[in-house]
């Protein structure tokens, strides 16, 4: 799929592979996206170095350990200087103190990521070849995984038709910066980085080629993008939108508002773990709070729960829930929408004496960065806390945190110490994490930002 010219060389003395400025544009942002975490803020500036020198990044001595490893962000506080006046945007040479290479990097003056590296090999020059073997790679990956995309329909059967999937997934697919979902054929992109931002009609082009959409619609408005002094952009990059988008998971169909929609318009990091609540809803009555357009409240729908009380603070979300209901031909004398604050909401239920069998807990990113851990670690101790009292006996929580500041090790423990105060044992049955379209990369391991656990609260403690 990919056509390659011979690879050209560069020499240590290369100059930067761009020059494009996007420093002075403003700087709001809209709704996060993952793509940038642990970074305190008002960490300090890069040093300026030697103007006249070829562009690049020298690091402090002894700062190239987290390079060697291969971990992709250049921290502002391992840089010791940044030769030859580079733009934001631009293609650096990584070096050590004593000179040698180590990456070639997109540099960001405006951000506490000073750069986040393309490549590790210096003989690979960054161009569009480059974005068309990455995005290749990023596609054939999903296929040879034989993702559930690939069985649409197969056996005729109705409950394994998918036309979602996360095409592109940043850092842990070799393209810092850049998120692109799709949804048939409309392919959401998402740019959090002013690398990406700097490749960003070149890499549109690529996604034209190689997947042929109807639209390609750009919803960089993430918080990420005001980090990186990068402007909110929210419009249509390529084609036309459609009327309606729609995303279909083993068989469902789900409306995507993906101009107004949370992040690329729905959250398709759930379709393993939803399909995993419609086998586990039979019968019981179940409690979904933070819904969005109505996701796992339909697969328990579908699988056969008595009934589903479903929370959202979003009466757009949930405006879109009762029509995906509606869409899919679903009971709704099964089903409830309460437009509330879920914390509130819970302590309510709480004080009616309300309980349930089942509970699923998919709050919003509490902590975007480590420095939020503390104060995330108490709303997931706090819904908690609450969900484990709402529950009957022998009933299941399903508990997620996509916050990237809090690990899997902490979120358990958070959860262990809700339920010691909730005064109830309860068994760990499932570990959850995102689908693999969305991999981690090993040596990246902020890219594991969303997990789950599934527990049964024993009967008679
Ligand atoms: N489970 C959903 C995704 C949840 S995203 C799915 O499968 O699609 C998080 C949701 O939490 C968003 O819809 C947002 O509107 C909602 N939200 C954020 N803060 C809230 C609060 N305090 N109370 C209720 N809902 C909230």
């Amino acid at each position: 799929m990919t056509s390659q010219k011979p690879k050209s060389h560069s020499t240590p003395h290369r100059p930067s592979q761009g020059n494009r400025d996007f420093r002075n544009r403003n700087k709001r942002g809209g709704n996060s996206s993952g793509a940038q975490k642990n970074i305190p803020r008002g960490a300090p500036q890069p040093v300026i170095g030697n103007a006249t020198a070829q562009p690049a990044i020298i690091l402090k001595a002894g700062r190239e350990k987290s390079l060697l490893r291969r971990h992709p962000w250049i921290f502002s506080g391992a840089v010791e200087r940044v030769d030859g006046a580079p733009l934001s945007g631009a293609t650096l040479a990584v070096r050590d103190a004593a000179g040698n290479f180590l990456a070639w990097a997109a540099y960001n003056a405006s951000s506490q990521i000073t750069a986040r590296v393309w490549s590790w090999r210096e003989d690979e020059l960054i161009d569009a070849e480059f974005f068309h073997r990455r995005i290749a790679d990023a596609l054939e990956m999903r296929n040879a995984l034989r993702f559930p995309l690939a069985q649409a329909g197969e056996r005729g059967d109705e409950t394994t038709l998918n036309n979602g999937m996360r095409l592109i997934h940043a850092e842990s697919d070799g393209l810092p910066g850049l998120v692109v979902d799709r949804y048939g054929d409309t392919l959401v992109i998402q740019i959090g980085s002013a690398g990406a931002e700097r490749w960003r009609d070149v890499i549109a082009d690529i996604l034209q080629e190689l997947f042929i959409p109807a639209c390609i619609y750009e919803r960089s408005d993430s918080d990420s993008r005001a980090r990186e002094g990068l402007e909110t952009r929210n419009g249509v990059l390529r084609g036309t939108l459609p009327d309606s988008v729609e995303v279909v998971e083993h068989g469902l169909r789900f409306k995507v508002d993906v101009a107004a929609g949370q992040k690329t318009g729905f959250y398709l990091d759930q379709r393993d773990n939803r399909a995993l609540t419609q086998t586990l809803a039979a019968g019981r009555d179940v409690l979904n709070c933070f819904c969005y357009t109505g996701g796992f409240s339909l697969y328990a729908l579908r699988g056969g729960a008595q009934s589903v009380l479903s929370i959202d603070a979003s009466g757009d979300a949930l405006h879109i829930a009762a029509e995906n209901m509606a869409r899919n031909g679903l009971d709704s004398a099964r089903a409830e929408w309460l437009e509330a604050d879920v914390f509130q909401a819970l302590r309510k239920l709480r004080d009616q004496g309300r309980t349930f069998d089942f509970i699923i807990l998919d709050p919003p990113k509490f902590a975007p960065t480590a420095a939020f851990a503390e104060k995330a670690a108490r709303g997931y101790k706090d819904i908690n806390l609450l969900g484990f009292k709402l529950l009957r006996p022998g009933g299941l929580l399903a508990t997620y945190s996509c916050s990237g500041g809090i690990s899997a090790e902490l979120f358990q423990k958070i959860v262990a110490g809700a339920a010691l105060d909730a005064g109830v044992d309860a068994q760990v049955v499932h570990h959850l994490h995102a689908g693999a379209d969305h991999p981690v990369l090993l040596s990246f391991p902020e890219g594991e930002y969303l997990k789950g656990l599934v527990l049964r609260v024993k009967a008679g403690n």
